[in-house]
């Protein structure tokens, strides 16, 4: 993926930081999730005064993407509020994300011009799968 391409990801994602519903944790975080015919579904963290029925960004643009029929996906550029974290995907969403593309890549930003851009599958070698 090219560098201009990445920045483009990183900037869409940034551009749905202000939807983040952390009013517990106050910490925003925000993806944006490319699919392979070039269409972006954004997701924002949702949390819950239950706290477990929170969602991390990154699930919340995958169920936006494959409840619309994509589960091709190339990249998604992961952002948070807090510029001074690197905003790697939690496991559940490290293995939401290998259920369509475990070769993805997971870019992820601290802000809009320091990231890093991980292929999936060296971050999550041996994802849960039923036959192995
Ligand atoms: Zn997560």
């Amino acid at each position: 993926m090219k560098k201009d391409a990445i920045k483009e990801l990183i900037a869409e994602a940034y551009s749905a930081l202000k939807f983040s519903y952390s009013p517990y944790s106050n910490y925003a975080v925000a993806s944006a999730l490319l699919t392979s015919d070039g269409t972006i579904f954004k997701g924002i963290n949702i949390e819950n005064a239950t706290y477990g029925a929170t969602i991390c960004s990154e699930r919340v643009a995958v169920s936006k993407a494959v409840s619309e029929g994509y589960k091709d996906f190339v990249a998604i550029a992961v952002v948070t509020a807090d510029k001074e974290s690197m905003p790697y995907p939690c496991g559940i969403c490290r293995q939401v994300l290998s259920e369509f593309s475990p070769n993805m890549l997971v870019i992820v930003a601290k802000n809009e011009t320091l990231y890093k851009a991980l292929k999936l599958s060296d971050m999550l070698p041996y994802k849960f799968e039923l036959k192995n």
